[in-house]
């Protein structure tokens, strides 16, 4: 194991764990978060810091971009779609929040590309954002003075599209209509450590 893991490790033993000890221990016998969160991989953006969340408060799904993919009835490998299934039909969590974040390396390769799937099938990066295709048509460009603004319009419009994917599963559709859920986008920005919540009327 890698010593920063080690020394680390070592350092919840003695401090963490040990003030823990008994919540830590009862959250053995099940999870009951409240809320799901869809976040990027990104390692600057950790959504349990972020939200100052304790073990078994938060069920997060994190992939490149933090992209929900629509419904889809083919192929066999959902890994998003089955972590959403797992809190919505499983857990049955009240919130699902789509957090976004400045400066998302998956946003700025779907620009680079111009959502276009790889070709040649081999790049999993490339296929995977393409699903956020329509987002660069949906972005106003000349409202954007900056490559900056570009870009953070983009990660805007990609949390939109994640909220409308969402929708597109008839389980979570049926429990938002219902009442049993609700859905949120929020942006966050890590110079400023800003949130700003982004919704569908934007
Ligand atoms: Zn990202």
């Amino acid at each position: 194991m890698p010593d920063r893991l080690m020394e680390g490790y070592q350092r919840f033993r003695e401090g963490y764990y040990e003030e823990h000890k008994d919540a830590l221990s009862a959250l053995s016998e099940g999870q009951h978060p409240r809320i799901c969160v869809v976040s990027c991989c990104d390692s600057r953006v950790d959504p349990s810091l972020v939200f100052d969340a304790s073990p078994g408060e938060l069920f997060v799904v994190r992939n490149v971009a933090n992209l929900v993919p629509p419904l889809e009835q083919g192929g066999r490998y959902h890994g998003t779609s089955a972590a959403l299934e797992f809190a919505v039909q499983h857990l049955k969590v009240e919130h699902v929040v789509v957090l976004g974040h400045a400066k998302c390396g998956g946003i700025q390769l779907l620009r680079e590309t111009g959502g276009n799937e790889d070709p040649e099938g081999l790049s999993y990066l490339k296929n995977w954002v393409s699903m956020a295709r329509p987002v660069l048509d949906q972005v106003n460009k000349d409202e954007c003075c900056s490559d900056d603004e570009l870009q953070t319009a983009c990660e805007h419009a990609s949390i939109r599209n994640s909220l409308n994917n969402l929708m597109s599963f008839p389980w979570i559709a049926e429990r938002v209509k219902g009442g049993n859920l609700e859905l949120h986008g929020w942006h966050y920005d890590l110079a400023t450590s800003t949130l700003k919540m982004i919704t569908l009327k934007d």
